[in-house]
């Protein structure tokens, strides 16, 4: 893999002069740029953010030309961008989104990896993931706070309320794995966590998610015994191919409490196949993608089976949403889905009551800004302990990258509170610009995803699409700045659907119109989506909070 054409380093401007004409602008090229700040991309040399091959533009031209186009967009017109590339500009009005994104969307028939691939090198498309292609990445913190709630609801599941005291064992510290130790620790346990790439070991390291690197596997366990004894929360990483770890792991009878998984798994061509040393393994994929691929979901298939052998042996196990069951039954492995995915096990419940992942950035890039809106967040929700502690733990362990952000999961109702007094907060200069309030793709009614977010649907509707379509013309609708349409993040090609939309506070009476309307109108799909499906706490966060629901309300 080579350097793309025209590769150079961006970060986002910061400060209160704009460039663009409007803030809706200004956030979009600010954020663009975030993505790729190379303390929050992965590969920006590449334009690659997180997830795999998840980018934030096609290639450099485009990223350029986007950047243009941004500073040139009048207040009443809207950029389209497919795949990565601006192909137009439309005069429409001031309250739709300032951009409209589609990527890596293909025909059904058409939408397999081998075809992507084949389209890619044509140059035609881009994998967007979920938040690289929209603009709204804010590095491992975005998906700290997930993490966090997925492991402290193991520990509500299993634990007594703490993981102190227990092993976690996992592998992948890329962008979004690399979430892992801190959210264990966060909860009081100890993780071992397997990764093939020293530089993501010593990068975790670097920005305090990951406490410690063991030498070997001896190392490692004697670390995590020792810590696990007295209580004490600790993280290590340790260097090896989860495919041969994990079962020599399980041979030796490890004592592991909880068991999951984020390498790359949902794109084969990213998760390095056992007997492939690290070193070669970027040129082994480009000379012989489809040989590797082969050989890559052979070895999930083997890890696979250690996980299913942990499982046997009583520990918690799930998928963490990378797909990696479905590629071990690709393979031939059939009791791949013997254990369940995070969505159904841990986070559903909290869908139906709207909740997903809400976030924001402080445009001015001061982090005063953050700690301003923290502040706001605990006056507007003060009987909610559970944000407290997260919001209280972010601030004292989470280093930021990038453009200082803040993300915590917010429902019905309290995302358009939480909007609203950030827009006032910029209108009162206590913020000192504008904030860009986004969320993930994955979220309660913006995605379908049979092998994670839509996985064991009540009423089966666990491959229906048209909610995540919805959910883009509903934001659209209703004020936000710009929106997105992905296929294939997260879990790949053929496998998902979804949505997002950032909306922007730039303290005027218009943001605060358009906040209220998406923040209010944007959960809401997700609880309908859920109160479709049959879910009675969904039924009942609508009727509190006057969501109509034509076929159950009569
Ligand atoms: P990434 O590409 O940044 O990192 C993956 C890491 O796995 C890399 O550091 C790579 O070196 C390592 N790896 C690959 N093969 C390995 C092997 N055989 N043994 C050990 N390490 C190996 O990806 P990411 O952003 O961290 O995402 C990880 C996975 O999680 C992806 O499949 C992604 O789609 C999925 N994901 C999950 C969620 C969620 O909420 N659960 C959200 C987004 C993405």
């Amino acid at each position: 893999m080579t350097t793309t054409p025209g590769a150079r380093t961006v970060r986002a401007p910061r400060g209160t002069a704009r460039t663009a004409k409007g803030w809706a602008q200004e956030a979009a090229l600010r954020m663009l740029h975030n993505n790729l700040d190379p303390e929050v991309a992965e590969h920006p040399d590449r334009l690659v953010v997180y997830g795999g091959s998840g980018r934030a533009a096609r290639d450099w031209a485009s990223f350029e030309a986007i950047t243009r186009e941004l500073r040139a967009l009048a207040d009443d017109e809207t950029l389209l961008v497919q795949s990565g590339r601006p192909v137009g500009v439309l005069r429409t009005h001031e309250w739709a989104p300032r951009v409209l994104i589609a990527n890596a969307n293909l025909v059904g028939d058409w939408a397999t990896w081998p075809e992507f691939r084949r389209l890619e090198a044509l140059g035609l498309t881009m994998y967007g993931q979920m938040t690289a292609g929209s603009w709204i990445y804010i590095g491992t913190q975005g998906i700290l706070q997930g993490t966090y709630e997925t492991f402290g609801a193991v520990a509500a599941k299993r634990f007594g309320g703490t993981l102190a005291g227990t092993i976690t064992l996992t592998a992948g510290l890329g962008g979004m794995g690399g979430a892992q130790p801190l959210a264990v620790t966060m909860n009081e346990g100890v993780a071992i966590v397997v990764e093939c790439d020293p530089s993501r070991i010593e990068r975790r390291i670097a920005h305090r998610y990951l406490d410690t690197r063991a030498g070997g596997l001896d190392e490692a366990l004697a670390l995590a015994e020792r810590a696990r004894d007295e209580r004490r929360p600790l993280s290590i990483g340790v260097l090896g191919n989860a495919a041969d770890v994990l079962p020599e792991l399980l041979r030796r009878g490890a004592p592991v409490d909880i068991v999951t998984d984020q390498t790359s798994a949902h794109d084969p061509l990213a998760y390095l196949p056992s007997g492939v040393d690290f070193a070669d393994w970027a040129d082994y994929a480009a000379a012989r993608p489809e040989e590797c691929a082969r050989r890559a979901r052979e070895s999930m298939a083997a890890h696979v089976a250690a996980m299913v052998g942990f499982a046997d042996a009583g520990a918690e196990v799930f998928d963490y949403g990378n797909s990696i069951r479905g590629e071990a039954r690709a393979a031939g492995y059939d009791r791949a889905f013997d254990f369940p995915g995070f969505v159904p096990a841990y986070i559903r419940p909290l869908f139906c009551e709207g909740k997903g992942p809400f976030r924001w950035a402080a445009l001015s890039g001061d982090p005063a800004d953050i700690a301003r809106t923290d502040r706001a967040v605990l006056e507007l929700f003060p009987d909610n302990t559970h944000l407290a502690r997260w919001i209280g733990m972010a601030r004292e362990r989470v280093a930021f990258q990038g453009l200082p952000a803040r993300i915590c999961w917010l429902g019905q109702g309290e995302r358009a509170a939480a909007g609203l007094r950030f827009n006032e907060l910029v209108a009162s200069g206590e913020v000192s610009a504008p904030l860009a309030i986004g969320r993930d793709h994955l979220d309660t009614g913006s995605v379908a995803s049979p092998y994670r977010e839509t996985e064991a649907m009540r009423d089966g509707s666990d491959a229906i699409a048209d909610w995540p379509l919805l959910n883009a013309l509903v934001t659209a609708s209703s004020g936000a700045s710009w929106v997105s349409v992905h296929h294939g993040g997260g879990v790949g090609m053929g496998r998902s659907l979804h949505a997002g939309q950032v909306s922007v506070a730039d303290g005027t009476p218009l943001a605060a119109a358009k906040l209220e309307r998406v923040l209010t109108n944007d959960p809401a799909t997700g609880v309908i989506r859920h109160a479709d499906a049959g879910y009675a706490e969904a039924e009942e966060v609508a009727h509190r909070h006057g969501i109509r629901l034509p076929m159950r309300d009569g």
